[in-house]
This record gives C-alpha cells, structure tokens and sequence, in this order.
C-alpha cells in the first residue's frame, strides 16, 4: 500500500518513520521498517499501526543511513506480524517491500517449493523474493540483473524496493502499474509510492515509469527498462503545496 526508501548519509529511520505517518492517509493493517548499520540488517514490523512499529522498536538498534518501510493493505494472507512486509530471500539475505499484487505467484510458489525454498508467509510477495534469489544463485548475476530478470517471470502490479544484507550501499526499486516518486537530493534519495513523504526533503524528483528499474546508491541512479536498456530520467520539480 505505502513505500518509503531512503539512502544517504542522515539517519534513515526517522525519515522512513514518518515517511510511513505520511502515507497513513491511505489506509492500511500493517508496517514494517527494513534498515541496514555495521551490525547487519534489521527488520521490525507490526500488525496494527505505524505508531505500533513504533513502540515495539523503541529500545531496538535503530542506526543506520539506508531503511525501507512499508504500510500493508493485505490482498494475500491475513493481516498478522508475519506476513507484513518486508519479506527476505530463503537465506534472509534479500528483504523486498511491495504494493500490488503477483499474480503467477502460486506457480511460481510451487516450482520455487520444489527447488527447496521454504516460505516463511503467505504472501504473493515473499515468492517474488524468493524468485529473485534463485535466479541471482542459478545465473551468478549481480542483483539488479536478477531482479530485472525475475521480474520479466511476473505477471500482476508492482511497486518494489529490495534491499540487500551484503551489499547495504543501494536499492533497487522497480514498477508496473502501481506509483513510485525518487526524490533526488544531493548525496541521498528518497523513494516513496506518492511524493508526500518527500516533499518536505527535495522538490526534485522522478516518477519511475511503469517496466523500468531502478538502482539507486547515495550519490547515483541508474534506470533501465526491462529490456535492459538504459533510460535518462526526467527530473521534475514537484508543484505540491506542504
Ligand atoms: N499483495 C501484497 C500483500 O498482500 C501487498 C499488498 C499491498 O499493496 O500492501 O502482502
């Protein structure tokens, strides 16, 4: 339902934090903040309100200059702790934050099963996940690779933000049908579903097209199609009213 990323050198959680009390507008059951600090990765998430998330990792480690958050209106799988977002890889590697809906994902739930993968929610979600591991372990491809790949296997509508544990310097963010605003800053970004969250930090911003794909690092973007060829993004100044 809500997404918000952010990559750069301020604290990410408070921005991400109150990027998701922005989006609350739009109604949603659940949230979850994915961040990433020299002590690894960290995901926290909650049934019920950001304000929940809020109170469960008020004395949790917090640190760090990446995050991504989610606010979920659930479509597949009950509202419930486990199955808000963000989601991680088999290996936990991977965390993925998603608006929409996988519409081949129990297919693809079933060949993935087959291959070992074990599913720690119900959502459609997890399996595109799941998907972008196999494929980045199968091809021995970089991540973006894997993600435009395993994004050509799905069918439904999408707005993405993956992180990943190992290499906790980018984002990938990704769309089909469903919105998705980077803020352009200088030396950070700011995703978000709708540009509310950003307004306050940057009036310039891309929207991302629908089958494009994003790598963002705190002073870099790179859009592509996902016939891999490479875009030039149109930065827009922002006309909203604060
Ligand atoms: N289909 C996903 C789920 O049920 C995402 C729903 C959303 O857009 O928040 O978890």
């Amino acid at each position: 339902c809500g997404i918000v990323g952010y990559i750069g050198y301020r604290e990410a959680w408070p921005i991400v934090l109150k990027g998701l009390k922005r989006l609350e507008y739009r109604g949603y059951d659940s949230a979850g903040i994915a961040l990433a600090n020299s002590s690894g990765q960290h995901i926290y998430k909650k049934v019920g309100k950001v304000a929940a998330l809020e109170e469960f990792a008020e004395d949790k480690d917090k640190t760090g200059t990446i995050a991504m958050g989610h606010t979920r209106w659930a479509t597949h799988g009950v509202p419930s702790d486990r199955n808000s977002h963000p989601h991680t890889s088999n290996n936990d590697k991977l965390s993925i934050i998603h608006n929409g809906i996988i519409e081949n994902y129990a297919t693809l739930k079933e060949e993935l099963s087959s291959r070992g993968h074990e599913f720690k929610s119900d959502t459609d979600t997890e399996v595109l996940i799941h998907l972008i591991e196999e494929i980045q372990k199968i091809e021995q491809i970089d991540l973006l690779e894997a993600v435009r790949l395993a994004l050509r296997e799905v069918t439904g509508a999408y707005a993405i933000v993956i992180m990943d544990k190992e290499n906790p310097d980018r984002l990938i963010a990704a769309r089909k049908g469903s919105p998705m605003v980077i803020g352009v800053g200088k030396g950070e970004y700011f995703i978000a579903s709708d540009a509310t969250p950003i307004i306050e930090y940057t009036k310039n911003v891309i929207y991302l097209n629908d089958n494009e794909i994003a790598l963002v690092t705190k002073d870099d973007l790179l859009v592509k199609k996902l016939d891999n060829v490479v875009q030039t993004p149109l930065i827009q100044e922002l006309q909203l009213q604060l």
